[in-house]
């Protein structure tokens, strides 16, 4: 295979290290799981982004899933230059604030108001907030391999024994935080009801991904979402859809009209924004009415509901809103590539497994059923590394660490699926011929 060219890249990194911690600032964009310097990226276009060195890749990661609609889409160009002449920003109230809330609120069932943030983070960080002070109880329940953005009650990680007690995944988060936070197996609704039984009047609310996207993608076993529903509805605790990944993209409904399952709150993040910084929460009248200014429940921000972010979120909304069919289009777009791809799998006979919900599809390397954590755990990720500089070789550009979703947007059309699905063929052949 000829050899790309990355020495801009390799150069700014070099420089890039020397003003920012591992040259980056979030850390799987150092591409230290596939051990290469990262690619440094000068401009993308549809369905392709461009590095500095002028290498062109058909882009999977589309920003880790807010560009549904490809990169740069005229919606978003067209009048940019205008909403930017009236101001960045101004810390009072405007009226794009409202239409955005109003989108969100139409779209999503179940909720009546939504409060805009800056990021998945502080969405998921705020509705725990407000779940608390709502229930006036303190412990929450996440699941193991499931990703809520980066505040200190929600880097944890199971214990070793007992799934009960977590421990934290980053120094600089206390014991005492995380000691409110119990850890249940995803998939599993009997480790959720031993977790009620054992915590019964304690459990503010139960935060889960609909579809665990963050530990590769594993869809919800059937009937999982419904019992979790039905546990939080008996034990008076808050049921919250962490939608930040599937909010928009498995359909205009997000998961919740998908699987037909309506939580009491609801966080996004990613597809709201069009690529610019937000977050939002939203839940029915009664839990949002704790929130600042109207209840107790203190949440701020200077940049909140910002206006480019808003007028991007928005644009990106409206046409999803009016092209249903474009949901049909990544869906089926996906299908043929998870279908390509095990067509591949079977014809080279490596132990992969793939799967693929709606627009979302991943590469698991490890042939066996995939439900949970600890499935995941089951992977052998030593060909990746391989794998994904094969990839690279032949212009994809697909997420720099395993476990990491393949995001389709309506720009990866027929021919970049079938470019795509050939170049995963003879990367697995370069890969896993390298092990024997
Ligand atoms: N929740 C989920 C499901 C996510 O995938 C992410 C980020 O990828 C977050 C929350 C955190 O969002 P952000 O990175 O915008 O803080």
């Amino acid at each position: 295979m000829k050899q790309k060219n990355h020495l801009s890249s390799e150069n700014y990194f070099q420089e890039a290290q020397r003003y920012l911690p591992g040259g980056v600032n979030s850390p799987v964009r150092a591409f230290k799981s596939v051990d290469m310097p990262p690619v440094f990226i000068d401009h993308a276009h549809g369905a392709y982004i461009y590095d500095v060195d002028g290498n062109q890749y058909i882009d999977y990661i589309c920003s880790w899933g807010p560009l549904i609609l490809g990169h740069s889409p005229k919606i978003f160009t067209d009048h940019i230059e205008e909403i930017v002449a009236k101001g960045t920003s101004y810390g009072l109230p405007t009226t794009i604030e409202i239409d955005m809330a109003k989108l969100i609120v139409n779209a999503y069932p179940g909720i009546d108001q939504v409060r805009m943030v800056n990021s998945g983070t502080e969405a998921t960080m705020s509705a725990l907030r407000v779940a608390r002070g709502f229930t006036k109880r303190n412990k929450i329940m996440k699941f193991e391999g499931c990703y809520h953005g980066h505040s200190d009650g929600l880097l944890v990680k199971s214990g070793s024994g007992t799934l009960t007690f977590g421990v934290p995944t980053s120094p600089g988060v206390p014991n005492e935080i995380i000691s409110d936070t119990l850890v249940a197996r995803y998939n599993d609704l009997a480790d959720v009801e031993r977790l009620f039984k054992q915590n019964k009047e304690d459990i503010a609310a139960v935060i889960v991904e609909p579809v665990a996207a963050n530990m590769g993608v594993i869809a919800p076993n059937k009937g999982f979402l419904q019992g979790l529903r039905d546990l939080c509805t008996q034990y008076g605790a808050v049921l919250i859809f962490d939608e930040v990944i599937t909010g928009f993209r498995l359909s205009y409904q997000s998961a919740a009209g998908y699987y037909g399952v309506t939580p009491d709150m609801v966080c996004f993040g990613k597809i709201i924004g069009g690529g610019l910084p937000v977050g939002a929460y939203g839940a029915r009248k009664e839990i949002m009415s704790m929130v600042s200014p109207v209840g107790p429940v203190y949440q701020a921000g200077t940049l909140s509901g910002n206006p480019l972010a808003m007028y991007m979120g928005k644009k990106q909304l409206e046409v999803l809103r009016d092209h249903p069919e474009m949901y049909t289009f990544i869906n089926q777009q996906a299908e043929k590539l998870a279908a390509g791809i095990q067509r591949n799998i079977d014809e080279l006979n490596v132990p992969l497994t793939v799967h693929q919900v709606g627009s979302l599809v991943c590469l698991f390397f490890a042939d066996m059923a995939i439900c949970n954590y600890d499935d995941v755990m089951q992977c052998d990720n030593s060909n990746y590394q391989s794998y994904f500089k094969a990839m690279l070789e032949q212009g994809i550009m697909i997420a720099p660490a395993p476990f990491e979703a393949m995001f389709i947007s309506t720009q990866h059309d027929d021919a970049i699926i079938d470019r795509t699905i050939k170049a995963n063929y003879n990367a697995l052949k370069e890969a896993f011929s390298q092990q024997q």
